[in-house]
């Protein structure tokens, strides 16, 4: 049996991630300490609120054994603060806010404002085929900067980025998990198996 999809499970909707992978078969299991990380294929970084992730993370002693493992090539996907904690720099973070990095592009945090700070739109995804995704967004960020090596596999239809890959880390914008879309999930699975 091949090993586990981890979920981080210290803050935001890991439950509605391991649903996901439990609706196309994959096994996964709740990250909460440098154990439960060890014994992971792949990683999945949920939405909540970044600024509390660090913290818990820190407190669990997570912060920089997760920082190395991305760096050491651990197939990780972020969706909303799990691609805040992903990218290399923050923009409009609260003052000592960091992530654990690895992804080298700059995230606005809660880059809609609080006019339009949840709504649904469909996307279209690369290595995605069929219907559009129909994406939800929640105090979602955007992706501002993209670094060299970084591939956009996302954007709305004014051109802002919300998805992006470079090599074992991707991230989005929003939250598939949350709206019954299962293939970007899919897509991150055939990552983390190498198919
Ligand atoms: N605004 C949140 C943050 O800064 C992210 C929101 C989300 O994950 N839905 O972490």
């Amino acid at each position: 049996m091949p090993a586990p999809i981890g979920v981080l499970a210290l803050q935001g909707d890991f439950r509605e991630h391991r649903q996901t992978l439990a609706a196309i078969d994959v096994d996964s299991i709740e990250v909460r300490t440098l154990g439960d990380l060890s014994k992971c294929a792949g990683l999945i970084i949920p939405g909540g609120e970044s600024t509390v992730m660090q913290k818990l993370a820190v407190a669990y002693d997570l912060f920089d054994p997760l920082h190395d493992a991305l760096k050491a090539g651990l197939p990780t996907f972020g969706t909303c603060a799990g691609l805040i904690v992903l990218a290399d720099e923050i923009i409009d973070g609260i003052a000592g806010q960091a992530g654990f990095g690895g992804l080298d592009v700059s995230v606005r945090r809660n880059a809609f404002g609080n006019q339009l700070d949840s709504f649904e739109v469909d996307l279209e995804f690369k290595g995605v085929t069929g219907p559009a995704v129909h994406a939800a967004f929640i105090r979602a960020p955007i992706v501002e900067r993209i670094g060299e090596g970084v591939e956009i596999l996302s954007k709305l239809s004014d051109g802002r980025v919300v998805g992006v890959r470079q090599n074992n880390l991707m991230g989005i914008s929003f939250h598939p998990e949350v709206t019954g879309e299962t293939r970007i999930h899919e897509l991150f699975v055939s990552m983390v198996r190498g198919i």
